[in-house]
């Protein structure tokens, strides 16, 4: 098995396709033990995970607390609220403040893109052990999502063994508002990296010709593309078109509260141009699962009686996945003890 070299976990841009083929085939051995209710496994007893959600959060942050308390460490959570913020207190006191009190890892959101990445380069700069686990920044990148997408998606098409290969040459839809989603950033770098080509999906205003060139340049900060042959990415204006050859769709949330101006104004012809129903798969012959990263808007991403359909809504799949998903996260930034150390991912009661 390859090694694993990240520090902090920030942006799937990093991620080769060893590293997903390492956090998937270790999620997949934790979703399969018994660690519900009592029974943890022992590998971060005595670490402390601090999560800090500067922005809302029903799902990842729940889900990061439950991976931690899984696998025995302990946990703080930080709420904006009720904090020394509204004492004025800098973002970055505050994390530091956590640290003192001896994280391990801190899992971050936050709406401006990068403070994640600052806090790290800080952290690093300190000398500090203290890691950084990106919990969604601004539209720029939310890698545990990113993650446990590309797992939800391989495990529909390899259900005994979700590799990066089972993406190999499939072709994924990610609809909706791209331009402000962090989750289809981070889906574009993962799905491509496992051999994926990505059709986005949407007007103009909310997929712009721009997107079309996103995989090419290697993010700031690095100078190599992990990966030597991504898939391709294409940008399609007619749902119907590429729903007619597409493994699977990824449907997106409009983000409201990114949107700098009244990008979009009706609603129901954005639902009927780009919105998922039982109706339009059936009329695209579209045979696939349906995803979405929540929160759902029903009857405008998609209708209800789709997101309830279970046959080919994995929603409640990409939710169940993600707790497997971010213990493999938790535990390989900060177990001492090496992957193929067994007895410390067995589970104890
Ligand atoms: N929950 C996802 C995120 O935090 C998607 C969304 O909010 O629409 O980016």
């Amino acid at each position: 098995m390859s090694v694993w070299s990240h520090r902090h976990v920030l942006d799937l841009a990093a991620f080769s396709r060893a590293d997903f083929a390492i956090v998937m085939e270790l999620a997949h051995r934790f979703r399969s033990m018994p660690v519900t209710g009592a029974r943890k496994l022992p590998a971060l007893q005595g670490r402390l995970v601090a999560t800090l959600f500067f922005e809302p959060s029903t799902r990842t942050r729940s889900s990061f607390e439950l991976a931690a308390k899984r696998l025995s460490a302990d946990v703080q959570s930080f709420s904006p609220s009720s904090s020394s913020l509204n004492k004025g207190e800098s973002l970055l006191d505050t994390a530091r403040t956590y640290v003192a009190m001896g994280a391990d890892v801190l899992v971050i959101r936050h709406r401006c893109t990068d403070v994640p990445a600052q806090l790290a380069a800080e952290l690093d700069e300190a000398g500090e052990r203290t890691v950084v686990l990106n919990g969604g920044d601004g539209q720029h990148s939310h890698p545990s999502q990113g993650l446990l997408d590309l797992y939800t998606i391989a495990n529909y098409f390899h259900r005994n063994h979700p590799q990066p290969n089972a993406l190999q040459g499939k072709r994924i839809v990610i609809v909706g508002d791209v331009l402000h989603s962090r989750v289809a950033r981070s889906n574009l770098w993962a799905l491509s990296a496992c051999g994926a080509d990505v059709v986005l999906c949407g007007p103009p205003s909310l997929v712009p010709e721009a997107f079309s060139t996103f995989l090419e340049a290697p993010p700031p900060g690095q100078d190599l593309d992990p990966v030597h042959q991504r898939g391709k990415v294409q940008i399609s204006r007619s749902l119907d078109e590429c729903l007619s050859s597409a493994d699977a769709v990824m449907t997106l949330r409009l983000q409201k509260e990114r949107m700098t101006n009244h990008l979009l104004t009706d609603l129901d012809r954005y639902h009927r141009d780009y919105g998922l129903t039982h109706e339009r798969l059936l009329r695209c012959s579209f045979s696939g699962p349906v995803l979405h990263p929540g929160p759902v808007n029903r009857g405008v991403e998609m209708s209800g009686a789709l997101l309830d359909d279970r046959s080919i809504c994995l929603v409640e799949d990409q939710v169940r996945n993600g707790i497997p998903i971010r213990m493999a996260l938790l535990y390989l930034m900060a177990a001492s003890e090496p992957v193929a150390e067994s007895s410390r991912i067995s589970a104890s009661s």
